[in-house]
C-alpha cells in the first residue's frame, strides 16, 4: 500500500515544476487533505458548492480553492467569499453573477473558460465559437471583478490515446485562437487547465498549464 504522500510524490516527479497541480479532493475526508496539505501542496479543486463549502471553515486558510465542477448562478455566493479560481465557466450569466458577488466581497475573481471539445454528449462547456461570441459581447467589459485567466477543459473518457490527444490539441488550438483574437496585451489569459488522473501525461504533452489530479493521489 502506497501513503497518500507517496502518491503524490511519484505524481509530482512526472510534472515539470512550471507546471501547476490542483489536488482534486472532491469525496475525501478533512483527514485525507490535510495530510496533502503537510506535504505541501496548496491548490485544491472540489466539484460541489455544498462540499466544498462544508470542508473550508475546517481546512487551513492559505489554500487556493479551485471550483470545477458545473456551478449555478444561485450558488456562485456561497464560495465568492474565498474561492480563487472558477475553471467552469460556461456562459455570460454565469460570469455576471460570478462578478457581481466578487464585488460584493471586495475581490477579483479568477476564471476559466470551460471548453467543450469531447464526444461525449454529458459534459459542460463552450464550443469555439460559443466562446468567441461571450468574449466579443460588450456586456463582458463591464465585469471588473472577474478576471479571465485561460481555459479548462476535459478529454473524452476512454483508452482511445489518438482520441484523447486529439482532444487536448483541440482544447490548446482554442486557447490559441482565443488569445490571439481577444487577449492579445493581457498577461492573464495564460492557463491551459487539462489532465486528470488518466491522462495527465498526454495533457502536458500536448501544452497543459494546469492538471487536476484526483484519483492517482488519494487511490
Ligand atoms: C474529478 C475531476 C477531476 C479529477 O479526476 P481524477 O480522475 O480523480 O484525477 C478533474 N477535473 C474535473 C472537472 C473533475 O470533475
Amino acid at each position: 500500500m502506497m501513503t497518500v504522500k507517496e502518491n503524490l510524490e511519484a505524481i509530482l516527479k512526472e510534472i515539470p515544476s512550471n507546471i501547476r497541480l490542483v489536488v482534486v479532493s472532491k469525496m475525501q475526508p478533512l483527514k485525507c487533505i490535510r495530510e496533502v496539505y503537510a506535504a505541501g501542496q496548496r491548490s485544491f479543486g472540489e466539484n460541489r458548492v455544498q462540499d466544498l463549502i462544508a470542508k473550508q471553515p475546517f481546512l487551513p486558510q492559505d489554500i487556493e480553492w479551485h471550483f470545477i465542477g458545473h456551478l449555478q448562478t444561485n450558488k456562485v455566493k456561497f464560495i465568492a467569499p474565498f474561492i480563487k479560481v472558477i475553471q467552469s465557466i460556461d456562459s455570460l450569466r454565469l460570469l455576471q453573477e460570478i462578478d457581481k458577488e466578487a464585488l460584493r466581497n471586495s475581490r477579483i475573481i479568477n476564471c476559466l473558460l470551460q471548453l467543450f471539445v469531447a464526444t461525449e454528449e454529458t459534459k459542460f462547456g463552450l464550443g469555439l465559437d460559443e466562446a468567441r461570441n461571450l468574449l466579443a459581447s460588450g456586456e463582458i467589459k463591464a465585469l471588473k471583478n472577474i478576471r479571465i485567466i485561460g481555459v479548462m477543459g476535459m478529454a473524452t473518457n476512454t483508452d482511445d490515446d489518438t482520441l484523447i490527444n486529439k482532444e487536448f490539441s483541440m482544447i490548446k488550438n482554442h486557447f490559441d485562437i482565443l488569445s490571439q483574437e481577444f487577449f492579445k496585451d493581457d498577461t492573464f489569459f495564460r492557463q491551459i487547465s487539462m489532465g486528470m488522473s488518466g491522462d495527465y501525461r498526454l495533457a502536458i504533452k500536448q501544452g497543459s498549464t494546469m492538471v487536476r489530479i484526483g484519483n492517482a493521489i488519494f487511490k
